[in-house]
């Protein structure tokens, strides 16, 4: 079956107990059992939902994975998996990255004593002599937020397993349709399905897809455990979104190159960044990994935070916020932003500069983006 056809029917048969073509909010906290442990296979929603299941399982299968797991948000689905560590654990991870992984670690992980090594994934012989003896994961997350830098996928995962270290990547910014890391050979894809996968700006989720049974099991005791797990009804919406996924992408891929385009035209404008731009030094190794570019462009205004605000002000259909994916325009000012909790000298040394804008390329009309842009921009 192809990546369209599973979006609309994996996970998502006719209800077998009312014939209901779509599948239903099961809004329910527990299940009646016939007898003791004696059920249909549910028995409590912090455990299982039939609606959850139904996600998990699509999701799985885009992926090209066995086992999915949906959360109540990204960092949900982070920190159950950087919960398998141990105190004493070492974790590889790019300097560059989101910031939410990033307080996360900071905030949560490192004072467990789980060891982070912050480094230049861009550079696959300086990943190879942070490994040691305590190396359990690499974690990987391509293109980067708000950078948009390329990570080989397949060679760090095989340097990573020469050293028996599980890989992990956030796939957010692709998304499966334009990049599936477990036939790359990573071990873990985790999604915030905030973003392109519900792609409508209206839940906060997360996702987590695997192949093997014995980390699933280790994930799902977490999440039963701590019980991070999203309410049917935000099931149900990412399910729906989840549907038009492919068309989405295709859109908003088509829209991000032009805009792209657009931008580097413009005097203005410093720098553009687009992983599908020739100039892109990730460019060579995004066409090998990536079957799209993605949605998420962002550029070096000429000036400063001043400048900056000109620009989110006289911007009409793009609206200044946080967040990505959904088919509306988005502006994110990332030093403020999303990056907020780096420290100084990190932001400057990954790029996130006074004057870095990024724009979620939206599913509007081409001509319109472009329209607004122009207008803000003289
Ligand atoms: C938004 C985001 C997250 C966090 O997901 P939430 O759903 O906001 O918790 C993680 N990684 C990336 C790349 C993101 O863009």
């Amino acid at each position: 079956m192809k990546f369209e056809t599973k979006a609309i029917w994996v996970g998502q048969a006719a209800d077998e107990a009312t014939g209901a073509t779509i599948v239903p909010i099961y809004q329910t906290s527990t299940f009646t059992q016939e007898e003791v442990n004696k059920h249909k296979g549910y028995e409590y929603s912090r455990v299982g939902n039939p609606t959850r299941s139904a996600l998990d399982a699509c999701l799985a299968s885009l992926e090209e994975g066995k086992y999915g797991l949906t959360f109540s948000s990204g960092l949900a689905a982070e920190h159950a998996i950087m919960s398998m560590l141990k105190p004493g654990d070492h974790v590889i991870v790019p300097e560059d990255m989101y910031g939410g992984t990033y307080r996360l670690i900071k905030e949560i992980f490192e004072p467990f004593n789980i060891k982070f090594s912050f480094t230049d994934f861009t550079d696959l012989k300086v990943i190879g002599n942070e490994f040691l003896p305590s190396t359990k994961m690499v974690w990987i997350e391509t293109p980067t937020n708000p950078t948009l830098k390329i990570f080989d996928i397949r060679a760090i995962s095989e340097l990573s397993h020469r050293h028996d270290a599980l890989v992990v990547v956030d796939n957010t910014f692709l998304s499966p349709f334009f990049q599936k890391p477990l036939l790359l050979g990573a071990d873990i894809v985790v999604h915030s399905t905030t973003k392109y996968i519900n792609g409508h700006s209206d839940i906060i989720g997360g996702a987590v897809v695997l192949n093997d049974k014995g980390l699933y099991d280790k994930i799902h005791l977490v999440q039963k455990s701590v019980g991070a797990v999203p309410s049917p009804f935000d099931s149900w919406l990412t399910l729906r979104g989840v549907k038009t996924l492919a068309v989405r992408m295709r859109q908003h891929e088509e829209n991000a190159f032009k805009v792209a385009m657009f931008l580097q035209k413009q005097s203005n404008v410093q720098e553009v960044f687009f992983p599908g731009l020739e100039t892109h030094p990730g460019h060579e190794i995004a066409k090998k990994q990536m079957t799209g570019f993605g949605g998420v462009v962002s550029f070096k205004l000429k000036g400063g935070l001043s400048e900056c605000n000109v620009f989110f002000k006289k911007l009409k259909i793009f609206q200044l916020a946080d967040s990505l994916g959904g088919i509306e325009s988005l502006a994110n000012y990332s030093a403020m932003m999303t990056h907020d909790y780096f420290p100084k000298e990190l932001r400057e040394k990954i790029g996130v500069t006074d004057n870095l804008i990024r724009l979620s390329i939206g599913i509007e009309h081409i001509d319109d983006l472009l329209d607004d842009l122009k207008n803000a921009l003289v």
